[in-house]
């Protein structure tokens, strides 16, 4: 949970971006201009940290970060809530312009079960009558919620409460399990454009960026992606980085990249198993990572410290956690600390190196070691894994234009493009795959809700070419494509039975990472 503090200056810079509206009051509420300072609602939160990030005077901290001067505020940001019974947190406080009159009977469809898909349905539910088909790839919904936000920050999964209310609305309908490209149980983007008046794409970016050096592809250097979505329990991602773990194995890992997507790989690598036992980490990984025992995780920054992409509350978060050291070296002059031999086993520690690029991926088997530049100096660390976390590129889907440059599909402000670059009537794209790899689960909520307004727009001036499909035709033709499509109920057993293998265990949840698993345990029925 995060409080604000005194030195708020009002300007609600946080408020645009929670993604749970849990901080008031705001700019449309009764208070706001005269209350000293906003308020966080201390039940709504979910302690993503987005707020504390986009604060500019530095006023919102984690509640157990608080100094002994401020720690009056949890009570004055509580007390807010209880004298104002009437503020809720959640959807309420949106403010939209005026719906235009929409033609009746609009159908859409929606790619994507991750935060801009969320955000979409959302709006596309409150601002307009549309029935709406929900469709993702993977049995269970969440996107990168589900399959990146790290095991060991539960609290910010809790957006995905708010998003599975949404799929028990009336006029949507689930279909999970069903891919959209040009396999032959594909359904293609053809066909959904054909059967529907509009299709959202909310399919987000999964592909690593390349760093392009030697080495990169030898067993034991990986992809923050690949580490991710396996230690998340993501299906498919189920081959373990092979970390050495001989006598001769270093006990370190090199990480390139200081965005949080780093310190969330760099957190889980270091934290003592024991800590990670108790979060819904996939089993693989923790017998892996029990085993490897790395020790010592170097994160590597091109540029300074200043500019590093991570964003402070995950920096000063590193702190907190049990036994693990934070070291920063940030001073190019300065003597460099000695990596060439084995990390000591009896302390773990993270070491931000600044100023430094990888410049190849060293030995022969697996990785032995990572050579370094600072520009002026050339060193080498020995490492046992190495991984590249240097941003995401969204994966082309067959039979829509990508543009292969930025790793996007090609839009104008969610407007999907052709190849010549004209705007492509009906296909609409949110979220990472709209404007590339930036901002956190939050950022996709504004982002979603304009390139909802443009199809609003277009559908009231009549430029949405309108399906000549009968409404159930669409059913018809996933059951004939497709033979597992999964609808609510099907993803609610699913997310029961994981629950509920969690709770045997005292942890939140136990991921299923087989996709038959998954199929099984939605029943046969529960379409
Ligand atoms: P990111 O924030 O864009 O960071 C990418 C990092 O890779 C930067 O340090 C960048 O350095 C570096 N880099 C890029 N190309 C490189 C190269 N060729 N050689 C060396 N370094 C290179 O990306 P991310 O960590 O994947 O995060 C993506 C987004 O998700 C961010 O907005 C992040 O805040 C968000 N996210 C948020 C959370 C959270 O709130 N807890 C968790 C995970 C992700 P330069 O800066 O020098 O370019």
């Amino acid at each position: 949970m995060f409080v604000i503090t005194q030195s708020c200056c009002s300007d609600a810079a946080c408020v645009s971006v929670c993604p749970v509206n849990c901080i008031h009051p705001t700019p449309e509420e009764r208070g706001f201009g005269s209350s000293d300072i906003l308020h966080i609602d201390p039940v709504a939160c979910i302690d993503c940290g987005a707020c504390a990030d986009a604060c500019p005077v530095d006023a919102i901290f984690p509640a157990d970060k608080l100094g002994t001067r401020d720690k009056v505020f949890l009570d004055i940001n509580a007390d807010y809530y209880k004298n104002n019974p009437d503020v809720t947190s959640g959807w309420s406080d949106v403010t939209y312009p005026d719906i235009p009159k929409l033609p009746a009977g609009l159908r859409v469809a929606l790619v994507g079960t991750g935060p801009s898909g969320g955000y979409a349905l959302r709006t596309l539910l409150d601002r307009t009558e549309a029935d709406v088909t929900v469709i993702d790839r993977l049995p269970t919904p969440g996107g990168l919620v589900r399959a990146g936000v790290a095991p060991d920050h539960p609290g910010t999964k809790g957006v995905l409460h708010g998003f599975d209310l949404l799929y028990r609305d009336p006029r949507v309908t689930m279909a999970t399990n069903v891919s959209v490209g040009q396999g032959p149980n594909d359904i293609t983007p053809a066909e959904l454009a054909e059967h529907f008046d509009a299709v959202f794409y909310a399919v987000g970016a999964s592909e690593s960026r390349r760093l392009g050096i030697p080495g990169e592809d030898l067993p034991g250097s990986t992809s923050a992606t690949e580490l991710v979505a396996w230690y998340n329990a993501v299906p498919g991602a189920d081959v373990a980085p092979p970390i050495r773990h001989d006598d001769s194995a270093s006990g370190r890992a090199v990480i390139v990249g200081t965005g949080n997507v780093a310190l969330d790989v760099a957190r889980i690598l270091v934290s003592p198993p024991e800590l990670l036992a108790t979060t819904d980490i996939a089993d693989r990984a923790l017998h892996i990572l029990e085993q490897q025992n790395v020790h010592e995780v170097v994160v590597l920054g091109r540029r300074d410290q200043a500019h590093a992409a991570y964003t402070s509350a995950e920096y000063r978060a590193l702190s907190t956690i049990p036994g693990v050291e934070v070291v920063v070296h940030d001073d190019p002059e300065a003597p460099l600390p000695d990596l060439s031999g084995p990390a000591d086993p009896s302390t773990r520690r993270i070491v931000f190196l600044f100023h430094s690029a990888p410049t190849a991926i060293l030995g022969t088997a697996g990785v032995e070691g990572v050579d370094v530049t600072t520009g002026t100096r050339d060193h080498r660390i020995a490492a046992d894994l190495a991984v590249r976390s240097i941003g995401y590129r969204s994966v082309p889907i067959a039979g829509l234009p990508f543009d292969h440059e930025r790793g996007v599909f090609p839009n104008d402000d969610g407007r999907m493009l052709d190849e010549h670059g004209a705007v492509m009537p009906g296909a609409y794209v949110v979220g990472w795959a709209k404007r590339g790899p930036s901002g956190g689960i939050g950022a996709n909520k504004l982002c979603a809700q304009n390139t909802v307004e443009d199809f609003i727009s277009d559908a009231a001036n009549g430029v949405l070419p309108r399906s000549a499909r009968e409404p159930g035709d669409f059913g018809k033709l996933l059951r004939a494509r497709t033979r597992h499509v999964i609808g609510y109920r099907g993803m609610r057993a699913i997310d029961r039975i994981e629950r509920r293998r969690g709770q045997e265990q005292g942890r939140p949840r136990v991921k299923f990472t087989h996709i038959p698993d998954m199929v099984g345990a939605a029943g046969r029925r529960r379409k």
